[in-house]
């Protein structure tokens, strides 16, 4: 027998006409590429993205073609993220740190039919228009007079004048939930870059997952700074979540860096933000520097890498902000994991807090996890013994888009490439990425766990703990470290931080010093890319 309820599909129409109703004066504000601080609302967001949607019928797009995105996060994106799955068509953000041969890749990969872009990234288009062979019209999301009028790319509109003479009405189709909505390629550290194809069911249930409280829990009395970027899957589904629970957003466009962010933190009265660990660096470090505090955020979201318990302690000592540190990946919509204590936790003493909190965090009601052996075999939950981690759940990827890579599944479970310790309470740690794990003599030793030591001392700016070969133990850690500028620190120094803190055997047996660590496009460190740098280096006594 089945249940009488009505069975109406989960579609990204239905968030945001629920946002423009409901809280049509709730503001999203976005510092644009102009250099201005441009200020509208969700009523103003939901008309937009209709025009769009008649935009794209006008070009005669069919369902589910392909509208690519290389854009910061505003107003603009957003209603693209709106206009272009909510008419069912799939939204297509592509990440502009990539090389202009790589965006062609990923384009004609995605059979892009349009493309949006902000006007930074005319270099981009300029090195790429050419070489994509799909695309058919490119739209540069600006006004209709800051559109230069020799740029060479064959019929570029401009954003506005394409949407503005567009009806402000629309009817938006209904269709299975289960229709793609948008697409994100994963960073790819080998081989090429793959597409994970969110539905709109799994959109909306990632969206009300990480609004739940225990997750990044976000309300209508909230003021939401996502510094993570809308190409990096979609900004941790921070815009769907916002538009469900009607959080006012604020955009910061390119300007990234501390003094900006914190500008901005404090004169919209952000109560929350997201982004990725060196993100916060630059902030922590503006805020130092400048002896300032905030005035209304209380909690951010870091993850995307490990955050270093001595940034979420700084946090929380010296600026009284909760950091939820979220595990996830591009495969997961992304979230899996967010860190929120639970009530036992309340009564410890705030370092024994501490160490619960810098832990990835307790699995989200729809991110089932394991951890396994090499055979595959459940490994417990006694917050000691680490394995592979899998997940499955319904905003966690089946395949990749045009089924690249073939199966991913094991038994229904994604192997996330992870290695984790899961503690009785459900709470994750990541020890390593299973690529970047250090086997010396048998044992195991985190990478992160070293780094995270590293990156405590205070002439540290940057440090990656990486393998290599040793003719007794396999393998053996060295750390590679970009000093702070200015900074004094000496390998005997460095070596010395790390005693008390680390078992002798888990102590790197050198130090490099560099002037950077290569970073990818998502801003996470290229471990890879270092292990070929050093890949002939002699460690002492070798
Ligand atoms: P991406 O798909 O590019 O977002 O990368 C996902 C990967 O980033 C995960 O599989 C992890 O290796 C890593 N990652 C994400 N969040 C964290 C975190 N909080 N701590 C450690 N690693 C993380």
């Amino acid at each position: 027998m089945l249940g009488l309820m009505q069975d109406s599909p989960l579609l990204i129409s239905g968030l945001i006409e629920f946002a423009a109703r409901h809280h049509h004066d709730t503001e999203i504000v976005s510092r644009r590429v102009e250099g201005d601080l441009h200020r509208t609302t969700y009523a103003q967001v939901g008309a937009r993205a209709r025009q769009v949607a008649n935009a794209l019928d006008r070009l005669g797009l069919a369902f589910s073609d392909r509208v690519g995105t290389l854009a910061w996060n505003g107003y603009r994106h957003l209603e693209l993220y709106y206009g272009v799955s909510g008419s069912g068509r799939v939204v297509h953000t592509i990440n502009p740190r990539l090389s202009p041969e790589q965006v062609v890749w990923i384009a004609n990969h995605a059979e892009d039919q349009v493309l949006c872009f902000d006007m930074s990234f005319l270099p981009i288009i300029k090195a790429a228009w050419s070489k994509c062979t799909t695309v058919k019209h490119w739209i540069a999301l600006c006004d209709a007079d800051a559109l230069p009028a020799d740029t060479g790319i064959p019929g570029l509109r401009s954003y506005e004048a394409w949407i503005g003479g567009e009806s402000e009405q629309y009817a938006w189709p209904s269709f299975d939930e289960r229709s793609a909505a948008a697409l994100c390629y994963t960073s790819g550290t080998t081989g090429n870059p793959k597409g994970v194809l969110y539905s709109h069911r799994s959109t909306l249930l990632h969206a009300w997952g990480i609004a739940l409280p225990d997750s990044l829990g976000i309300s209508a009395r909230d003021c939401v700074l996502p510094v993570v970027p809308m190409f990096h899957v979609n900004a941790w589904g921070l815009p769907y979540a916002a538009a469900m629970t009607g959080t006012k957003l604020v955009f910061p466009g390119a300007a990234l860096d501390g003094k900006s962010v914190y500008e901005l933190i404090e004169a919209e009265k952000v109560t929350m933000s997201a982004g990725v660990p060196t993100v916060w660096l630059m902030l922590l470090n503006h805020l130092k520097a400048n002896d300032l505090q905030f005035s209304t955020m209380t909690r951010t979201v870091i993850g995307g890498s490990a955050c270093p318990p001595a940034m979420i302690k700084s946090f929380r000592d010296d600026y009284d902000v909760t950091v939820l540190h979220a595990w996830g990946m591009t495969e997961m919509s992304p979230v899996g994991t967010v860190c929120k204590l639970k009530l036992k936790h309340l009564e410890m003493d705030p370092a024994a807090q501490l160490g619960v909190l810098i832990k990835q965090g307790r699995s989200v009601f729809g991110a089932e996890m394991k951890i396994v052996d090499p055979d595959g075999r459940e490994l417990p939950w006694d917050g000691a013994t680490s394995g592979d981690l899998l997940v499955r759940g319904p905003w966690i990827v089946s395949s990749y888009f045009k089924g690249e890579g073939g199966d991913p599944l094991v038994d229904g479970w994604f192997p996330t490439g992870d290695v984790a310790t899961i503690d009785p309470d459900g709470f994750l740690q990541i020890t390593d990425r299973s690529k970047d794990v250090i086997k010396s003599g048998g044992e195991w030793i985190s990478s992160i766990d070293v780094e995270n030591i590293a990156v405590a001392h205070p002439a540290v700016a940057m440090a990656a703990c990486i393998a290599i070969a040793h003719p007794k133990w396999d393998e053996r850690p060295m750390l590679v470290v970009v000093k702070k500028p200015g900074a004094e620190l000496s390998r005997e120094a460095m070596l010395a931080h790390f005693e008390g803190k680390l078992a002798k055997w888990q102590v790197p047996d050198d130090v490099v010093f560099v002037e950077a660590i290569p970073l990818g496009a998502t801003g996470k460190m290229q471990k890879n890319k270092l292990r070929e740098q050093f890949k002939d280096y002699r460690l002492p006594g070798a």
